[in-house]
């Protein structure tokens, strides 16, 4: 399973990714911990990554991808693995393709947490991490209120905020991600790999909702389907006289067998056309039908008048 979750920062997904780690057995991939990982060990790419942090910039693509390609190269990741905060944007996106692409291990699913931005405020603000384990909690979740030490460790660790988890920084950081993050959505739902979940509610029920939305495959392919819905209705009256055309050569056909079969089975076409009319197309079907009874009464005169010019 090779996934990446998409969403505005504070949607839940660094969250869910630790419940797929739990529920699959996918090691979660952060951007982030991936970062201050390789510049707590002083890698090249650490330390290049360090420098721009230091000048507070934003780490460039480049070296976000290597990090991102040394990681996929660990053997816990040769199942899969969730994707947390990568890509980030279009040019990341297709970098990641592009790794993928040479392996011949391309993304399975790509799904984006649906959340009201005011809610991400209040979640961002609301959220902590244990120093120790890297567990993150949230002093608004129903089921942590007003949590302030682990409680998976031993040693109950007091809970820290990140720096920029504040509602300060939050319009700034969710204007990036409309700027830069937001035309994923577009570029992963124009290859089919799109799946969309509602990140809202407790943490229990988006985790229900990512594990239905993964296990169910027609998901992505049942999207299209909706929105094309709506289009049918205005396309009918002009496809109507083509199928009508069509429908009256068959019945023609099925009249002049019927007739010589047995002449006397005048209702059994009828009652066919009317158990398979529904709504609106009752009108347009039932018309060839009045037509099938006259045309081919025509028909057999007309032909051997022409016949019998050619004789002549
Ligand atoms: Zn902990």
């Amino acid at each position: 399973m090779r996934i990446v979750l998409l969403g505005a920062p504070g949607s839940g997904k660094g969250t869910q990714a630790q419940r797929l780690l739990a529920r699959f057995g996918v090691p979660q991939i952060s951007t982030g911990d991936l970062l201050r990982s390789a510049v707590g060990r002083g890698t090249p790419l650490g330390l290049r990554a360090k420098a721009a942090m230091d000048a507070g910039a934003l780490v460039a693509d480049q070296i976000v991808v290597g990090i991102i390609r040394e990681r996929l190269g660990g053997a816990d990741a040769a199942t899969g693995y969730v994707l947390d905060g990568f890509p980030r944007n279009l040019a990341q996106a297709e970098a990641l393709a592009a790794m993928l692409a040479a392996i011949g291990q391309p993304l399975d699913a790509v799904v984006l947490f649906n959340v009201d931005y005011a809610e991400i405020a209040r979640r961002i603000s609301g959220r902590r991490t244990c120093p120790n384990c890297g567990t993150i909690f949230n002093v608004h979740d129903h089921a942590t209120p007003g949590i302030t030490h682990c409680t998976k460790c031993a040693a109950a660790p007091a809970l820290t905020q990140r720096p920029d988890d504040n509602e300060q920084t939050v319009t700034r950081r969710l204007a990036v991600y409309d700027e830069q993050t937001r035309p994923l959505i577009e570029h992963y739902r124009a290859q089919g790999l799109l799946r969309t979940v509602d990140a809202q509610g407790s943490v229990d029920e988006v985790t229900a909702r990512l594990i239905s939305v993964l296990t169910r495959k027609p998901a992505a392919a049942r999207k299209p389907a909706r929105q094309a819905r709506p289009k049918r209705p205005r396309k009918a009256p002009a496809k109507a006289p083509v199928e009508s055309k069509a429908r009256r050569k068959s019945a023609r056909k099925k009249a002049r067998v019927e007739r010589k079969a047995a002449p006397a089975r005048k209702s059994a076409p009828r009652t066919t056309h009317k158990a398979r009319s529904k709504g609106k197309r009752k009108v347009v079907r039932k018309k060839p039908v009045r037509k099938v009874v006259r045309k081919p009464a025509r028909k057999p005169a007309r032909k051997p008048v022409r016949k019998r010019a050619r004789r002549r």
